[in-house]
Parts: C-alpha cells; sequence; structure tokens
C-alpha cells in the first residue's frame, strides 16, 4: 500500500461546521468595513521576493527566516529566473498595487481591505500556522488627502473595536504606543545601545546579538529573566519630536472622546521594519501564549521604500484562525454551540426492491427539494431505499423537521411533515409546504 498523504505541516483542512464561523467573521468584517468606506481588493497570493525584502524588512524574522522563496524558471534563455515568495502578509502587496495603478493620482484616501491566506515558515502551535488567514485593511493616500492625520488613526482603532465587539469578542485589550519617525527611531536605538552595553552580558543571547543590530528588538525580548533589566532601559517616549509627540497626543484625544479603552506600552515595536508613529496590538487573554489578535500601525515611509511616491498611511492585519479560536472557546463557555440545523430533511420513502419505483421516488424527491431551495429553504434530500426508522436518525442529526414523501403523499400532493422539537406530526399539502418550513 502507498503512503497516505497528510496535509503539509502547518496546513490544515477547514470543515464544516467550523467553516460557518469563518463566514460569519467574514461576513461582520465585510459588512462593518462597508459602514466605514472601504472597497476589498485581491492582490496575488505570490509576489517578486524584492518587494518583502523592501517593503517588509530584510533584517526581520519574516523575511530573514520564514519566507516560502523560490525561483521560477526562466522562460527564455535571454531571461533571468525570477525570485518568487509566498505572501508572508499582505500590507506590501497593497502598496506594490496602490503605487502600480497609481490610485494616489485621484487626490483621494484609498480605503482598502483584504482578507486571505498567508504563509510563514514558522514553529506550527496552537494559534501559529505555517498558512493562516488575515484580515487586514490599510488606509492610503497622498500627503493631501488627509493621510498622515492622527484622525485617521483613531479611526482605524475605533472601527476595530467596533469590528470585535459586532463579532462578539469579550475582552479584548488595546494596546498602543508610538515608535517614532525613522529620526526619532535612530536617536532611540542609539540611547538603547548605550543603555545595553553595561546590562547586556546578564541577557539572553538572542539579546546580545540585538544589541548589536536592532537594539529595538530588544523590548520584544520574553525570556523571564531578561525582563528587570528591559524595565529600566529608556523609553522611546523619551526619544520623541515634537511632531512625533504631538502626533500620538492627537490618536489619544480622540480615542479618548470616542470611548474607545486602550492601555498604554512603552514596550511595543511590533517585527516589521515599516512602521512609524502609531503601532498597536488588540490582545485576548483567552489565547495563551499567541496572544495577539491582530497588529498594525503607520507606514509613512513604505510607498517610498518600494520605489513609489509618498503615501502615508496607516493598517492593520488581524489573524482570522485567531478569531476563530477566540469564539469557539467562548461558545463552549456558554455552551451555546450548537449547530443551527437546516429547514428540512426530505425522506423520499421507496421500494428498495423494485427499482423502476425508487427511481420514481428518488426523482420525485429531487423535484421537491429543487422547489424548496429554490424558494430560499435550506433542505437535505435523502435516499428512497432507507428503512423509515434510517431515515428519521439522518434527519434528526442535522434538520428541524423530516418531510416524508412516500407513493401515498405523490399521488396526493398532501405530505407528512414531522418536526423533532414538538413530536407533532402534520399534513401539509405541497402548495404550502415552502412556507409552513419557513415558520
Ligand atoms: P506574533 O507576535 O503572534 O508572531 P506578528 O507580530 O508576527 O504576530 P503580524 O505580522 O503583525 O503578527 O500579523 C498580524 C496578525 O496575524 C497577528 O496578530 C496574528 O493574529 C496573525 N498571525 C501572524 N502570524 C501568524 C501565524 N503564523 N499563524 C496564525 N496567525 C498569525
Ligand atoms: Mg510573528
Amino acid at each position: 500500500m502507498s503512503q497516505t498523504l497528510k496535509a503539509v505541516r502547518g496546513t490544515r483542512d477547514l470543515l464544516p461546521p467550523e467553516t460557518e464561523l469563518w463566514n460569519r467573521i467574514e461576513a461582520t468584517a465585510r459588512s462593518v468595513f462597508a459602514r466605514y468606506h472601504f472597497g476589498e481588493i485581491r492582490t496575488p497570493i505570490f509576489e517578486d521576493t524584492g518587494l518583502f525584502a523592501r517593503g517588509v524588512g530584510a533584517e526581520t524574522d519574516i523575511v530573514s527566516k520564514e519566507m516560502y522563496t523560490w525561483e521560477d524558471r526562466a522562460r527564455a534563455q535571454s531571461e533571468k529566473p525570477q525570485s518568487l515568495t509566498l505572501r508572508p502578509e499582505n500590507t506590501a502587496g497593497v502598496v506594490r498595487a496602490y503605487i502600480e495603478h497609481k490610485l494616489g493620482e485621484s487626490g483621494q484616501l484609498q480605503k482598502l481591505y483584504y482578507i486571505g491566506p498567508q504563509f510563514r515558515r514558522e514553529r506550527p502551535q496552537k494559534g501559529r500556522y505555517r498558512q493562516f488567514f488575515q484580515i487586514g485593511a490599510e488606509v492610503i493616500g497622498p500627503q493631501s488627502s488627509g493621510s498622515e492625520s492622527p484622525l485617521r488613526d483613531a479611526e482605524v482603532l475605533e472601527m476595530l473595536a467596533t469590528l470585535l465587539d459586532e463579532l462578539g469578542i469579550t475582552g479584548w485589550t488595546l494596546q498602543i504606543n508610538s515608535v517614532g519617525s525613522s529620526a526619532d527611531r535612530e536617536r532611540y536605538n542609539a540611547a538603547l545601545r548605550e543603555a545595553l552595553i553595561p546590562v547586556k552580558e546578564k541577557m539572553c543571547a538572542d539579546c546580545q546579538r540585538r544589541a548589536e543590530l536592532n537594539p529595538l528588538r530588544v523590548l520584544d525580548c520574553k525570556v523571564p529573566e531578561d525582563q528587570p533589566i528591559i524595565e529600566t532601559l529608556p523609553k522611546i517616549v523619551d526619544s520623541l519630536d515634537q511632531e512625533s509627540k504631538d502626533h500620538f497626543a492627537a490618536v489619544i484625544t480622540a480615542l479618548d472622546a470616542a470611548g474607545v479603552p486602550y492601555t498604554r506600552n512603552h514596550r511595543l515595536v511590533r517585527g516589521l521594519d515599516y512602521y512609524t508613529r502609531t503601532t498597536f496590538e488588540f490582545t485576548h487573554g483567552g489565547l495563551g501564549a499567541q496572544n495577539a489578535l491582530l497588529g498594525g500601525g503607520r507606514y509613512d515611509g513604505l510607498s517610498e521604500n518600494i520605489g513609489g511616491p509618498k503615501a502615508p498611511g496607516i493598517g492593520f492585519a488581524m489573524g482570522l484562525d485567531r478569531l476563530v479560536l477566540t469564539l469557539q472557546a467562548q461558545e463552549a463557555d456558554q455552551k451555546s454551540a450548537s449547530p443551527q440545523g437546516i429547514d428540512g430533511y426530505i425522506a423520499p420513502m421507496g421500494n428498495a426492491k423494485d427499482a423502476e419505483k425508487l427511481a420514481a421516488i428518488n426523482a420525485a424527491g429531487l423535484a421537491l427539494a429543487r422547489e424548496l431551495r429554490r424558494a430560499g429553504l435550506r433542505i437535505e434530500l435523502g435516499e428512497g431505499s432507507f428503512r423509515l426508522k434510517k431515515s428519521f436518525e439522518a434527519a434528526d442529526k442535522c434538520a428541524r423537521r423530516i418531510v416524508i414523501l412516500g407513493e401515498d403523499e405523490l399521488a396526493s400532493g398532501i405530505l407528512t411533515v414531522k418536526d423533532f422539537s414538538t413530536s407533532v406530526q402534520t399534513k401539509v399539502p405541497r402548495a404550502e409546504l415552502a412556507e409552513f418550513l419557513r415558520n
């Protein structure tokens, strides 16, 4: 026997009924985005590797060790093979499309959202997969469109609070910080490097390396022994220039006015290189180690980094897999996870020994199912060779009611319907059946 093939490590199949929850989350997100005047963008799943090197940052964990990259065969001898990469995130692709389609030339603020798979070679664990799904959005435009305004930051955060509330996620926390302009960050990195000199030998190997290359990343360290040392390091707010300070203060004022709760976290620096000024994360206690539901921030220099015009922007990406985990845990808590069920199960009742009659009753079943489904009802169609008991068992697993379609019912046009919740049996004329099942 040949070896059984399985889904690749870190990827998984999503099956019903779980996919219903996925669809519900996506539909809620689409509805919220529409109310905030966002339009959907769909970019390719693979891009030129250079996009991510420049758009996400060659030094980041994502680009340096997590990407699925391959060399595409050249079609002609004269062609150079192109290095391609499965997208590890979607912001770089959206900004590439913004540049490629000259979306900034309209002078309008562009508000775009996406829903789709992303790929990172990480160690798979709960809430962390190699193919995972993100719902994200970007607000981007030329400076004249107001894209740099702190109001945009606050509006995105307020929208996210609304979205999580509408999804029914309780107990989320918004953590917010400012990482300043790139000049602010240079100043801060210098201050950190200085402050790390006397303490870094006591820190973990990763931190010792970060202290040289990218001191900011020391703030991300999760090693418990390092935490007291990190607490003594300078804070980034003290390195912000007046403009960055004003921007952050304006975001906070607008959040207060809108009544969106938040916590300031001066260590929140995020894993992507392109962020400037506002950075944020929404976390949830129920997720364990992978506690970030979503992350995002402002990226005023990203478009220029990948060869485009100046186009300040702000965006976020939320982990759909983690939203599902959170909602599943909540629903298990509330014990309300009972499947909704379908409207009716049609049970054609034939004589298994008479192939011709069986075929006729099954055909009549399909015709009836078609009629009801076209009337908007959710219908399962059984099999005429089943015994009555087997039909009832199958129906009880998925439907509120069973509709019996035997030879008598077919001849008279009056069907027998049994309601599982009340055990009441009713005779219903075929013309009234759709209406009956709807109620
Ligand atoms: P984390 O700290 O959890 O690795 P990150 O900073 O790498 O997150 P982003 O790149 O900002 O995350 O992605 C935004 C969101 O996408 C995360 O908050 C998370 O919900 C989700 N996410 C990121 N990586 C994965 C993954 N490998 N599997 C599932 N969800 C993920
Ligand atoms: Mg990560």
